[in-house]
């Protein structure tokens, strides 16, 4: 039924890279066409005076989900890349130099548990066995196919039973008492695109049971993970257009019929699906279609979530003390939530969220030398409209000082290499709008059913794929949305 038929993937993300896969591996000829010279999306890398820098997702959870696209035409996943699990998980520090370990080996998590506050154990069990009914109370609206807004309404007594509606933070409330250990648990909230004091706990908090299955690291980098993807693709016969941005998409009645980008090339196809900002693409691709500039104009209207400051440096000397994820909490974390999305401001003290993957990974710098990543949540750019051109060497100053009191005393001379890159580059790079670096914000009222949909209300052969529709934004839901756009396409295609 596929005979003859060819699909289009607009944009090489994550989500791109799967939904790509899945459908040359089902027989559908694919074309994926990226802007950028290298695949990934927030995933990009780049190399400086020998260092490895990856640009976003250094926390590899879930990986039978990436093992599946292999799975699909008998390769294996590990052929091309190999990961390395990472341990402990993720290190929190605070001013005051109390600090907490999350591992993904229950002994060990409970030994620290009791180390750390031993009254917290009981809510600690309670709190995951929380997020796991969340989980099962939320899969019909979080995988498989999309239901409507009546399967809400059916649901809606468990929903109410189990407070679906509350925050991560208020959830994590109920179940600890320790302060810091909320904060802690909260905090990965941030790396997905979620404030926790807003983010709904059904789609923001599911990384914390998530994360007991293990974290990964792929050698080299997340980058090889995208690149061994685009291989996987193109070793099944797929096409990849890299480096050359599509421009338009043109609609005819209600299908999108073909493709063209900057270069000027033009391709004809039976079914595409964007894996762009979703404003970008209503807005500038389908700008020609009655539709594109009315949706375009709707979704900006949607919440977007905050944006990332993030300081990339290599430096002398190995640190082995430093594990490979860490938070460094400041000493005014709910007043930074507080200035940050609620009155959009730089505030003076901001959690640090620092990447160190030559602890674990030696080949990301030259000998005897470390590769850092430090990120900083700041507002989107439509809440902190500064300019960030000129601000940018302030932060980076600051967040460097924060790093050598804290961490790395003399780091300012260990120095070799460091740049920054801001909320300005999210739309430069991705055509982010308002530069959010997660896209919609993963509050109640846009997850699950209320999440743009897969498929277009209109423009019938028009598929959505990525962080923007259900379940969201991380990896592995990424890719899991991936595989339920997929279905829907082959499905709408063979008939
Ligand atoms: C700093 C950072 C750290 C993160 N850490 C983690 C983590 O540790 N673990 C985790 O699971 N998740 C993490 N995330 C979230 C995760 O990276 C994202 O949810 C996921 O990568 C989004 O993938 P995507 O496919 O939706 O889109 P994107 O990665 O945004 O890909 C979209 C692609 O579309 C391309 N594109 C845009 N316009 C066009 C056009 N006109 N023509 C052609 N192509 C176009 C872009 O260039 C891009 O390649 C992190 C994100 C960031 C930013």
């Amino acid at each position: 039924m596929l005979d003859g038929k060819r699909a289009c993937v607009i944009g090489a993300g994550f989500g791109g890279l799967a939904l790509a896969i899945r459908l040359q591996a089902a027989g559908l000829a694919t074309t994926l066409i990226e802007a950028r010279d290298k695949p990934g999306g927030r995933a990009y890398y780049w190399l400086r005076d020998g260092f490895t820098f990856d640009a976003g997702p250094t926390m590899i959870l879930q990986p039978d989900a990436f093992r599946a696209l292999w799975e699909l035409t008998g390769h294996d996943l590990a052929a091309d890349v190999e990961l390395l699990p990472v341990s402990p998980s993720l290190r929190f520090n605070w001013p005051d130099g109390t600090q907490f370990d999350l591992w993904s080996e229950e002994a060990a998590m409970r030994r620290e548990l009791a180390r750390f506050d031993p009254a917290d154990i009981a809510g600690y069990d309670a709190l995951i066995a929380h997020f796991a009914t969340l989980g099962r109370v939320a899969r019909p609206f979080t995988e498989g196919p999309e239901r409507r807004l009546s399967s809400v309404v059916a649901a809606a007594p468990a929903l109410t039973k189990h407070r679906a509606w509350q925050s991560l933070d208020q959830t994590a409330a109920r179940f600890l008492r320790n302060p810091k250990l909320r904060q802690a648990l909260t905090f990965p909230a941030l790396l997905r695109g979620g404030n926790p004091r807003t983010a709904n706990a059904l789609c923001a908090a599911l990384q914390l049971p998530e994360a007991h299955g293990g974290m990964w690291w792929p050698r080299g980098g997340t980058n090889r993970l995208a690149a061994a993807m685009l291989r996987h693709f193109e070793r099944l016969g797929g096409e990849a257009r890299m480096h050359d941005p599509v421009v338009a998409v043109d609609v005819e009645g209600s299908r999108a019929t073909e493709v063209e980008t900057r270069s000027g090339w033009r391709g004809r196809f039976d079914a595409i699906s964007s894996n762009a900002d979703l404003v970008h693409t209503y807005g500038d691709l389908l700008r020609m279609a009655p539709r594109g500039p009315r949706l375009a104009r709707r979704l900006a209207g949607k919440r977007f979530g905050h944006s990332l400051f993030v300081v990339h440096f290599g430096i002398e000397g190995g640190w082995p003390g430093i594990p490979h994820h860490m938070v460094l909490f400041g000493s005014r974390y709910e007043s930074f939530l507080e200035g940050a999305f609620n009155h959009g401001v730089l505030p003076a003290d901001f959690p640090i969220y620092l990447h160190h993957p030559t602890v674990t990974d030696p080949s990301l710098a030259p000998e005897g030398m470390s590769t850092f990543q430090a990120v900083v949540p700041v507002a989107n750019r439509g809440r902190l409209p500064v300019d960030w051109e000129q601000l940018g060497p302030t932060v980076e100053q600051r967040v460097l000082a924060e790093i050598e009191r804290r961490l790395i005393p003399d780091l300012t001379d260990r120095l070799v290499t460091c740049f920054h890159y801001t909320p300005r580059d999210f739309t430069l790079d991705f055509n982010a709008h308002l530069g959010a670096a997660f896209g919609l914000e993963p509050v109640a009222s846009q997850c699950g059913p209320f999440r743009p949909r897969m498929r277009d209300e209109v423009i019938v052969n028009f598929y959505r794929v990525g962080a923007t529709i259900r379940p969201g934004g991380g990896l592995p839901e990424v890719l899991a949305g991936a595989g339920a756009v997929a279905e829907m396409m082959l499905e709408d295609l063979s008939r």
